[in-house]
């Protein structure tokens, strides 16, 4: 089933032309077409599906710096000072709130881990303690269990997936841009060497700036263009259960279950990382690439199948620019949700958390969650397609640095000093056949 999501209208038509056109309405693509509408450019944001329609509405909604990779630890900062400041400006409603994060453990590496990253955290200004086995257990107390240890990072948040890229978007159409739904884009069109236009089974958009992005199908879209993005994406599950009225935190990680209040009475339950992978053709196109992380996460990794191929989203073949494609077949990813894995998260929320024995289950979803070999984003120009910007493979992480990547995009488009440097999110760093430096969360 889809995630819960609020539903916006599209624009009537089509613009003749735009000064950018951003294609795909997560969160990533959201917030790009909104930082470059705020610097007056005239924007098309094009989604094949609805707005948020996958990724973004499928996750936690955890806005963390805690336990970031050093490469995106600066955007993850800036992020959350620009979720605030998506509300004040636009007065649309995302759900985000600095709850703090509240991580709880009874293995001694797992908290030697976190001890080490917060040395890391606080040379670059982030606020973390570390909680003693007293002060974790007692903070846990809706667990009754004892722990080791534990780690609080005050200023971290979450915000709501159901509400927050359609908020983006109402935004953006007050700005005077403009948001079409059911309107894929099936490819460009150039001129003289550089991007003249976006074709969308709807019409063709001429503009000289695109950002691409597409999620779980950013690299079959490279691949049209002759570009080379190595992604992969594995299939997570995720239930909500009913929790009115319970004494419950905001946000909860343990290796167990994470939980996570949803702002609708609910809270999701999900166990971090645990995934399915479902083979595709550029699954094996790309395998070599991503043997370093799947050899880094395979404990949290099963077999999964046919699911991949079925969805459509993992193409190595060329589409036609005139004819219908694979993305108007799957208009939105809703992958199968993994039953066993909704069967542990049940079993072991119960075993964990008392008072989750006997709530109702009122959903649960599973999205494919692209990720790079690196596991960070690819943020930047697309050297041999002029016009092109590139912003895929946010590896699990993206929601929370959202604001920070749609910042980014617009500096990058418009020649602005960025807001992070963007070095670390560069598309090349995968060309050299070099070594993988695999993110360690
Ligand atoms: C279960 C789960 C839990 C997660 N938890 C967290 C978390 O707590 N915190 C966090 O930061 N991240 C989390 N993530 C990861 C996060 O959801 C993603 O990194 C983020 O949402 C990616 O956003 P996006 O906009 O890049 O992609 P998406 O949200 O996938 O959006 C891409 C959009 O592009 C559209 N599209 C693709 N191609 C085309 C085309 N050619 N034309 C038109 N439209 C197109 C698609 O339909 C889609 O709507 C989680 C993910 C999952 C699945």
């Amino acid at each position: 089933m889809p995630a819960p999501l609020r539903l916006i209208e599209s624009s009537p038509d089509l613009p003749a032309e735009a000064d950018a056109v951003v294609i795909g309405a997560g969160i990533t693509g959201s917030f790009a077409a909104y930082y470059l509408a705020k610097r007056g450019l005239k924007v098309a944001l094009i989604e094949k599906g609805v707005v948020s329609g996958e990724q973004s509405s499928r996750n936690w909604g955890w806005c963390r710096q805690q336990n970031r990779d050093a490469r995106e630890l600066p955007i993850s900062t800036r992020s959350l000072d620009l979720w605030e400041r998506f509300a004040a400006d636009s007065g649309e409603d995302t759900g985000f709130r600095r709850c703090g994060l509240f991580y709880v453990s009874n293995n001694d590496e797992e908290l030697a881990t976190w001890a080490k990253w917060r040395e890391l955290a606080v040379t670059m200004g982030v606020s973390t303690h570390m909680l003693s086995g007293e002060e974790a257990t007692t903070r846990a107390a809706f667990t009754r269990q004892h722990w080791k240890g534990g780690v609080f990072s005050p200023d971290d948040g979450i915000a709501n997936p159901r509400l927050a890229a359609p908020a983006v978007a109402k935004a953006l159409l007050a700005l005077g841009g403009t948001v079409h739904q059911n309107c894929a884009a099936r490819g460009l069109e150039s001129s003289g060497g550089a991007v003249s236009a976006v074709v969308t089974e709807k019409g063709v958009i001429p503009t000289r700036l695109v950002v691409m992005a597409g999620g779980a199908w950013a690299s079959s879209f490279c691949y049209q263009l002759g570009v080379r993005f190595p992604q992969a994406a594995v299939r997570q599950s995720i239930m909500a259960v009913a929790t009115s009225g319970l004494a419950l935190p905001d946000a909860f990680y343990s290796k167990s279950i994470s939980i996570t209040r949803r702002g609708d009475g609910c809270h999701s339950l999900a166990i971090s990382g645990r995934a399915r992978v479902d083979p595709t053709a550029q699954f094996v196109r790309f395998q070599r690439q991503f043997l370093p992380m799947f050899l880094r996460r395979w404990r949290n990794l099963s077999p999964g199948g046919i699911e991949g191929v079925r969805s459509g989203h993992e193409q190595v073949t060329r589409w036609r620019l005139d004819a219908p494609t694979p993305m108007e077949r799957m208009r939105i990813l809703d992958p199968k949700v993994d039953p066993s894995t909704i069967r542990l998260t049940r079993k072991r929320a119960a075993a964990l958390i008392p008072a989750l024995a006997d709530v109702a289950m009122v959903g649960s979803w599973a999205g494919y969650v692209d990720s790079t070999p690196d596991g960070v984003p690819v943020i930047g120009e697309v050297p041999s397609v002029p016009g092109l910007i590139l912003a895929a493979g946010f590896s699990g992480h993206g929601f929370g640095i959202g604001p920070g990547s749609g910042h980014l995009i617009a500096d990058i488009a418009t020649g602005a000093a960025p807001i992070v440097d963007p070095d670390a999110y560069r598309l090349s760093r995968f060309d050299s056949g070099g070594a993988i430096d695999v993110a360690e969360f």
